[in-house]
């Protein structure tokens, strides 16, 4: 199988599998006293360091969570507890794990336009921002989109929505590991993150929050995580993410990695019709994604699947469901393209061969679905 889906989920580092096993075999509560838990507790404490260095932060600013679904759900809910008569700015772009959240918060929600590239429109953000009343606005954006790649202007935005007196959450879990993630030259108030997309195990995340910052515990227990998530820390996970995150991509790697996705886009580049979304904006180093007219997209992931290539529909944790990408609609593209869409992502371990590899199985599949598509036009 070659793997081209590492928003979906990217393979374990050694290094990641490394660490899981050695705290596997600890086997101790990091809130024990004895020598085993105070082992299992440095390891926690290690891969807090780890993540705090590569975002440029302090350790204790760092909650872990099981992932960063529940990353974003504490920080949407945990700022609403606390932010007094809150309005949420954000965009159609966002992960159903920040959009579910949102609507479930019963707040007034501000959708902020988007441009055809994937980008949100600073403009638009700034006309609504003159028109609060006696809300605190509270923005609510990704840094990079799981679906196109498209990375939002945040640092810009966040600086006009704290000239407002509001604060920003960023939903950081496809950027971690891919581009330079630094919370303090972003100046936000929230970041999630996720261990998975990164080549970390599933099952663990973080919030980071700048101090200050509003924050109400969303789960209580035992009081772990200075009682912002209460449950006995996944130390083998949190090993595993802080060890992932120490060997994320360097701007090295992040150039090798855009250099195999252009590789990939330019051997498509000539079939008549054929659209790349996002393709003008900045994006994630791996990811593509891109449509031909007439060639389903759950018939695509099928017909790459047979030819052993793991590619996406949509987001991961829509695959499965036929259900038109509120992305793509976002950006203006008609139903039927939607609909028509794939998505390809490299990560760490992918290489140019693989990249060839995808293309010639895609070129192959899309001739046999769509030969008028390929046919000289009279
Ligand atoms: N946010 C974005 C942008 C994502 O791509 C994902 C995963 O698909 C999530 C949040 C949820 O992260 P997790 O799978 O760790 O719960």
């Amino acid at each position: 199988m070659i793997y081209c889906d590492y928003n979906a989920t990217a393979p374990l580092r050694p290094e990641a599998r490394d660490a899981v096993s050695i705290a596997l075999e600890l086997g101790a509560n990091p809130s024990s006293v004895h020598s085993v838990g105070r082992k299992a507790r440095s390891v926690v404490e290690k891969a807090r360091t780890q993540i705090a260095s590569v975002i440029g932060a302090r350790g204790e600013d760092i909650v872990f969570t099981s992932g960063g679904t529940e990353a974003n759900a504490l920080a949407i809910n945990g700022a609403l507890a606390l932010i007094e008569n809150p309005i949420i700015l954000t965009t159609d772009l966002e992960h159903p794990a920040v959009k579910a959240n949102i609507e479930a918060s019963g707040v007034p929600v501000r959708r902020i336009a988007v441009e055809g590239n994937g980008s949100l429109s600073l403009s638009d953000l700034s006309d609504q921002l003159n028109d609060m009343g006696d809300h605190t606005p509270f923005l609510i954006l990704m840094l990079a989109n799981n679906e196109t790649g498209v990375i939002q202007p945040v640092a810009d935005a966040a600086r006009v929505v704290r000239d407002a007196g509001g604060f920003t959450h960023c939903d950081a879990v496809q950027a971690l590991g891919k581009l330079n993630v630094n919370a303090a030259l972003l100046g936000v108030d929230y970041m999630a993150f996720s261990s998975h997309k990164l080549g970390g195990p599933q099952g663990a995340g973080a919030l980071w929050f700048r101090v200050g910052a509003p924050l109400k515990p969303q789960q209580l227990g035992g009081g772990q995580e200075r009682s912002l998530r209460s449950g006995t820390e996944n130390v083998p996970g949190i090993a595993g993410f802080g060890a992932a995150v120490s060997a994320c991509m360097s701007a090295e790697d992040a150039k090798r990695v855009s250099a195999i996705r252009d590789k990939f886009e330019s051997l498509l580049s000539d079939v008549p019709g054929i659209r790349f979304f996002g393709r003008e904006a900045d994006r994630l180093p791996g990811t593509s994604n891109f449509a031909l007219e007439g060639f389903k997209g759950e018939t695509q992931v099928m017909a790459m699947d047979l030819a052993g290539i793991a590619v996406s529909s949509g987001s991961a944790c829509s695959s499965g469901k036929v259900k038109t990408s509120d992305v793509l609609t976002a950006m203006g593209v008609e139903e039927t393209l939607a609909n028509s869409a794939i998505r390809v992502s490299f990560g760490w371990a992918s290489e140019l061969k693989d990249a060839e590899a995808a293309a010639e199985a895609w070129l192959k599949a899309a001739r046999r679905a769509v030969p008028e598509a390929f046919m000289e036009k009279a």
